[in-house]
């Protein structure tokens, strides 16, 4: 039985996806969305740059440091996060507005922000991306080609702090092969929600 409960908006309907960059959230997530599209995905703000290819309003919100300061000051943001050198965070309304209407919500955020998910929500259910190794997670991150050598040692460092907080997390997966991770996200949600698996 799902029917929304006014007023309540976490009980075990939010999932935070952590893990460190260049584990392959964005791919898991995105598979995830075409797996099942009742999901509301949180599309969050940041004060960094477009990569090439990214869509404002789609990837990210991207603004600038004064926007996002007037957000925190607004109490907008749900958490937010300085990573990398950048201003990252969850806009809180369309969360809470999607959870309310029954919703099961994904946030795809890094450890400090899913650490203050947990304080405001003890309900989320927080779910860490691990790499098949220590040397895949290197790999992926020098290979991508998009960040300078200074960002990269600068998410390596930040990986580094992620996956020695794995324990914080409720649950683990392993990500070495993107659609069966993103299929075992969507069993873990399937637990306590109505989402629907499509086999
Ligand atoms: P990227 O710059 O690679 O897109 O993201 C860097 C890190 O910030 C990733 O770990 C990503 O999951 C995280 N991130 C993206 N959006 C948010 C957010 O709204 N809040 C927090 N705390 N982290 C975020």
């Amino acid at each position: 039985h799902d029917e929304p409960v006014p007023g309540n908006v976490s009980r075990h309907r939010l999932t935070v996806v952590s893990g460190p960059s260049g584990v392959g959230k964005s791919s898991v997530v995105g598979e995830l969305r075409r797996l099942d599209p009742r999901i509301y995905f949180s599309v969050s703000v940041t004060t960094r740059r477009p990569r090439p290819g990214e869509v404002d309003g789609v990837h990210y919100h991207f603004v600038d440091r004064s926007a996002f300061d007037a957000m925190i000051a607004g109490g907008e943001l749900l958490e937010y996060a300085e990573f990398a050198g950048n201003c990252y965070g969850t806009p809180r309304a369309p969360v809470e507005a999607a959870l309310r209407s029954g919703r099961p919500a994904v946030l795809e955020i890094e450890l400090q922000g899913a650490r203050q998910v947990r304080r405001a929500m003890p309900d989320a259910r927080l779910v860490m991306l691990l790499p098949p190794s220590w040397g895949e997670l290197v790999g992926r991150l020098t290979g991508r080609g998009t960040e300078e050598d200074t960002a990269v040692r600068a998410r390596l460092a930040e990986a580094e702090r992620e996956l020695e907080a794995s324990g914080e997390f409720d649950e683990r997966i392993v990500n070495a092969d993107v659609r069966t991770a993103a299929r075992e996200l969507l069993t873990l949600m399937t637990d306590t929600s109505t989402v629907q698996d499509d086999h």
